[in-house]
């Protein structure tokens, strides 16, 4: 793959300092001049969506960026920022410091099971596709406008705007 591509990264955390995790990450992600930051969506608080039971909710938002990595060099870079804030794997969809995964990168397809792309189930997550949809309305997936497919989103009443760390959920 020649030249720049654009990618759409997902973040989440819901462990630790989750705002100041995020806003390092996006810093991390984008220190360097293979990968440039085209945008970034508002911060959105999410009930967790599977994985154990009484997690702490996340914070998670999305960012545009123009790379000149191959998709592989890319997740690569996406897991050493995700080691970098102490991620672990131990239970599927447990509570983590740090999720980073590549939603769509250019009009790459792949179905590999290190690298899927679009990623396969974020078509049906609106605490991807709601921050996606706020950043870029004119945002496509499979086709169809995320904004659109937002509403499709079993989760996505439990999405609201993150408004600073002291606010109280509002139903
Ligand atoms: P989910 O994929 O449902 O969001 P998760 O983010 O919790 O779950 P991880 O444990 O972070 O899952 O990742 C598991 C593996 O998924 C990674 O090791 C990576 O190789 C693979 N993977 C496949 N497609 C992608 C993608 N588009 N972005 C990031 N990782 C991916
Ligand atoms: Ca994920
Ligand atoms: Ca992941």
């Amino acid at each position: 793959m020649t030249g720049r591509v654009r990618s759409v990264l997902a973040l989440g955390s819901n462990l630790g300092d989750s705002h100041s995790t995020l806003s390092l990450a996006v810093a991390d992600l984008v220190d360097s001049t293979r990968v440039r930051l085209r945008e970034v969506s508002p911060v959105v608080r999410s009930i967790p969506v599977g994985g154990p039971a009484d997690q702490p909710e996340y914070l998670n938002m999305v960012i545009e960026v123009e790379t000149d990595l191959g998709p592989y060099e890319l997740l690569a870079h996406c897991q050493s920022v995700e080691e970098k804030h102490h991620r672990t794997r131990d239970v599927r969809w447990g509570p983590r410091t740090l999720d980073v995964d590549i939603i769509t990168f250019g009009d790459f397809s792949s179905d590999d099971e290190r690298l899927t792309i679009p990623h396969p189930r974020a078509a049906e997550r609106a605490f991807v596709l709601q921050p996606w949809a706020w950043m870029d309305s004119t945002a496509l997936l499979h086709g169809r406008l995320v904004a659109e497919l937002v509403s499709g989103a079993p989760d996505r009443t439990g999405i609201q705007p993150y408004e600073g760390a002291d606010t109280q959920w509002v139903p």
